[in-house]
């Protein structure tokens, strides 16, 4: 298992577009683990592989309190949505910011799990925004591009200026 290291936010390999996983075998698994392992080391709710730089339609999550309910969705598809909620949400790729962000109240979402079997579910509340959370990350989107130009430019500036970074986009 490996820490890996989280891209932030404006780093330009944010906003790729995953790809399609094309077959779930060991390596697959390995990544999956170290995935939770870097998202419960950091601490967070849920992580996509494009935070980690690896562009592959695969996510983890999990919001329960101590870790007791890991979910692995593999080239996850939203069928349906249901119903709205407002929830304040934060993201590894942007660290210190947390932000009320309007999603779905429920999803039912087709994917593969960690043995590459076709599982279709319906996720309401916390976890049902974790997850469109996470899809977008597979999208190259970011929760900050839900706020207002000028918000998501503050928080652009302060986490280059935290780095000490030149701005490159
Ligand atoms: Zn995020």
């Amino acid at each position: 298992m490996a820490i890996l290291k989280i891209l932030e936010f404006p780093d330009p390999r944010l906003r790729t577009k995953a790809r399609s996983v094309e077959k779930v075998d060991a390596a697959l698994r390995q990544l999956i683990d170290d995935l939770f392992e870097t998202m419960y080391a950091a601490p967070g709710i849920g992580l996509a592989a494009t935070q980690v730089d690896i562009h592959q339609r695969l996510l983890v999550a999990d919001v329960s309190a101590d870790q007791t309910d890991p979910q692995v969705l593999i080239n996850p598809q939203i069928l349906a949505k249901d119903g709205t909620q407002v929830t304040e949400e934060g993201c590894l790729s942007v660290p210190g910011f947390y932000e009320e962000v309007e999603r779905a109240e429920h999803i039912r979402v087709c994917f593969l799990d960690r043995d590459g079997v076709v599982v279709e579910n319906e996720f309401s509340g916390l976890l049902a925004a974790c997850v469109q959370h996470e899809i977008d990350h597979l999208d190259g989107r970011l929760f900050v591009d839900y706020l207002s130009e000028a918000k998501r430019q503050r928080i652009r500036k302060r986490l280059l200026k935290d780095r000490r970074l030149q701005a490159v986009v």
